[in-house]
């Protein structure tokens, strides 16, 4: 897509207001909206909580985010392609769309025009309006393939970012046989629409409500019940403070569902290199929440507690550095990128 100048009429600070965007993301949520009490069935709605965790939790927490845009832990490369593709099914975008944005957005977080989903715009900004609105630098592949070079060199991931839109017609193809049109409705309109509101409810809600324990320079928030719908991504101020630690719960109760899976591959030997918290950090900059369970911790270690991963990393390199530091952190993980 080429950037119109910002003097045209259907532009805003340089942001070309993309009609196809908008007029398909409406058509989905009409389409779910109003299909969904026809073709109700228990056995669909199933379906759509299973296909929400395997693309949500598996393809976009675990895949893209944590794996491909954190490199918080490694797997064998085949692996590593499947648990993408698995991401390419949750229709948010190719992986290098992806990654390239989130790694913008941890560079340069709120930054009104870097921050591709700045919540110094407002709520609906960072929610959705960031993908009507769209800037060349995060939609036009010429330029967000800079961002993310390691994967943008694999042909791989440049064909899951071209097509892997396409691979939707065989899915639903596969859904009609397995269960006729409910399965179709529910399993891709129904689950499209609940999983691009998990994923932007990211973006939007945990930027401005929930606490703070860490003192990033952002407005970063953890938010219990955005983590329980995000399958732990809605601990977002432990991620904003340590974006390369694996797990975004850093205690017993902040539920990680995302990380139980981290772990189970762990467990098989197929994750390693998993990037955990810096022990000194999980009782500093606390405001006090872990206080009552120490003494628990000290009567019988009944609780369980993050153990040191055989073959794995600890913390990263913010330990001797202030948090928030988020250009630093840039750095840290991809010296190739080419940051605006
Ligand atoms: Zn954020
Ligand atoms: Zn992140």
């Amino acid at each position: 897509m080429t950037q119109i100048p910002s003097s045209a009429p259907n532009t805003r600070d340089g942001l070309v207001f993309h009609w196809p965007t908008v007029l398909f993301i409406a058509l989905i949520h009409g389409l779910a909206l109003g299909l969904a009490p026809f073709f109700f069935s228990w056995s669909a709605v199933a379906l759509t909580l299973g296909l929400h965790w395997l693309f949500g939790s598996i393809g976009i927490c675990l895949g893209y985010h944590r794996l491909l845009s954190h490199r918080s832990f490694r797997v064998p490369q085949g692996l590593e392609y499947a648990i993408a593709l698995i991401g390419v099914l949750a229709f948010q975008g190719g992986p290098i769309f992806w990654v390239a944005g989130h790694r913008l957005h941890h560079a340069y977080t709120e930054d009104r025009d870097r921050d591709p989903y700045s919540a110094q715009r407002g709520f609906w900004w960072s929610h959705m309006l960031w993908l009507f609105y769209q800037r060349s630098t995060f939609f036009d592949p010429q330029q967000y393939y800079r961002y993310a070079p390691d994967l943008a060199r694999d042909p791989v991931y440049r064909w899951f970012d071209s097509y892997g839109a396409l691979l939707q017609i065989p899915l639903a193809g596969l859904l009609y046989l397995l269960g006729g049109w409910p399965f179709v409705v529910y399993g891709m309109l129904v689950r499209s629409v609940l999983l691009w509101h998990s994923t932007w409810l990211i973006n939007s809600v945990t930027h401005l409500w929930g606490n703070r324990p860490f003192l990033c320079d952002d407005n970063s928030r953890n938010l219990w019940w955005a983590a329980i719908l995000t399958y732990g991504e809605g601990w977002h101020n432990n991620h904003h403070a340590y974006p390369q630690v694996a797990p975004a719960g850093w205690h017993w109760w902040q539920i990680d569902i995302t990380w139980w899976a981290i772990r189970t591959l762990q467990a098989l030997g197929l994750a390693r290199k998993v990037v955990m918290p810096p022990p000194e950090r999980l009782g500093h900059d606390f405001r006090g929440w872990d206080s009552p369970l120490k003494p628990l911790r000290r009567l019988g270690s009944i609780l369980p507690t993050y153990p040191h991963s055989p073959g794995g990393t600890q913390g990263n390199s913010h330990q001797s550095s202030p948090i928030g530091s988020n250009a630093d952190y840039n750095a840290d993980y991809d010296k190739e990128s080419a940051l605006p």
